[in-house]
């Protein structure tokens, strides 16, 4: 008998929801051998001054609990980072929280926030976790639809989705999946709007540092009306090659800060303790993160170059690690179809585009991850060039 056959029946939470597509597809890439330009995570390894670092505080003790709201010196050292490109203060002691990655961040505001029958916006396409922490609330998300490759948004369409339910606006810049940087506009149109309508706003930032060309990432710290009512997500896992480390931050006024601390005490407690030291200790040489943009910006050049004459459109990635690509020019094939099938016969694995939009419309583009080695980029794009359409 195996505990399978007992019978019982579990009503789910989140009928609808199954696999994330990043873990089926990198699933598919190692089944077929594939070049995995799917998940987005980096390749290459992090520093080994980190690990030393994180080596270090395994070998001196830092190996128990850590405060809940995460070590002093790592908030006091993201303070003072973000002073530095906002030059707003957030308090260490009560407006930042260390947490476990920037999905437990969103997770922990999102609950925070929404209460049943809430309405919350979303702009899609969207990252995949913040529809069913809405859900699981009991929030109802409320969509703005851009195409994956929208050059602006429409703010009237925007001012059209608020409600007398609507509780909170949830943003991503620079953004994944379409690598699309707000301006400073954007950012106080919205500011505006959510005064207007009394709304939390959740930023996600996780991509902070990793911007191109003439573009700046501009915080919902640096906008007054926005940095008042805003949760902001961060991640190191992005900045310093660390996905797997789970180690984000959350920044956010003292009175939502209390209220946040409540539910995330009971999520995870507190976050791995010898990398948070590893962590702070890191941050004290800015360079380790504002060098990253040039080094993201030559894989982008590199894998935008690659492709050149495939007859696969791309307008180049403003930020992230992803390049969106539309192929309608040369194929009428579903973009989850031609994902699978590319992964299984033409060896390169993507992610299609309809899986960020809630009722997975297909606008015939994918997404490829360049968080690779310029080696694995290259045999990509080779690949690529060879497809039969
Ligand atoms: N937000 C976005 C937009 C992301 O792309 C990711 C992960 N890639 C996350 C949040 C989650 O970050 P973390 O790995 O720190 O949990
Ligand atoms: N954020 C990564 C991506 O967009 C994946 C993270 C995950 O697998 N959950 O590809």
């Amino acid at each position: 008998m195996s505990a399978s056959d007992t019978g019982v029946v579990l009503k789910s939470k989140l009928p609808k929801v199954g696999t994330t597509i990043f873990t089926r597809m990198s699933k598919l890439a190692e089944e077929y051998k594939a070049i995995n330009l799917s998940q987005g995570f980096p390749e290459f390894d992090c520093s080994p001054e980190l690990q030393h670092l994180l080596g270090k505080y395994v070998g001196s003790g830092k190996n128990q609990y850590a405060p809940m709201a995460g070590i002093l010196p790592l908030r006091e050292a993201i303070s003072e980072k973000v002073y530095n490109a906002s030059a707003l203060t957030y308090h260490p002691e009560t407006e930042i929280t260390i947490t476990s990655g920037a999905t437990e961040a969103l997770y922990v505001a999102i609950s925070t926030v929404v209460h049943l029958g809430d309405e919350v916006i979303v702009f899609e396409p969207a990252y995949d976790s913040y529809v069913p922490a809405i859900e699981m609330n009991g929030g109802i998300p409320v969509f703005v639809t851009l195409s994956p490759l929208y050059d602006e948004i429409d703010w009237n369409q925007v001012a059209s989705r608020f409600s007398e339910k609507t509780r909170a606006v949830i943003i991503n810049t620079p953004h994944n999946p379409t690598g699309k940087v707000w301006s400073k506009e954007d950012l106080k149109a919205l500011g505006e709007l959510a005064q207007k309508h009394d709304v939390i706003v959740i930023s996600d930032e996780v991509y902070e540092h990793i911007i191109f060309d003439e573009h700046l990432h501009v915080s919902a710290s640096s906008i007054p009306a926005l940095a008042e009512r805003t949760f902001i997500c961060g991640s190191f896992g992005k900045t310093f090659h660390i996905t797997g480390w789970k180690v984000g931050y959350c920044l956010a006024p003292k009175l939502l800060t209390e209220e946040f601390r409540k539910i995330h005490q009971y999520v995870v407690f507190s976050v791995n303790t010898p990398a948070q030291f590893a962590i702070s200790e890191y941050l004290s040489e800015p360079a380790h993160y504002l060098e990253l943009s040039a080094f993201y910006e030559a894989k982008r050049d590199l894998f935008v170059q690659a492709i050149e004459g495939t007859g696969l459109v791309v307008k180049p990635s403003e930020g992230s690690f992803f390049q969106n690509v539309y192929y309608g020019d040369l194929s009428e094939e579903h973009d989850l179809a031609l994902a699978e099938r590319l992964t299984r016969e033409a060896g390169v694995a993507s992610i299609p585009l309809s899986s960020f939009y809630y009722s997975n419309s297909d606008y015939r583009v994918l997404r490829f991850c360049f968080a690779k080695n310029d080696d694995t980029l290259y045999k990509g794009a080779e690949l690529l060039r060879q497809v039969k359409w």
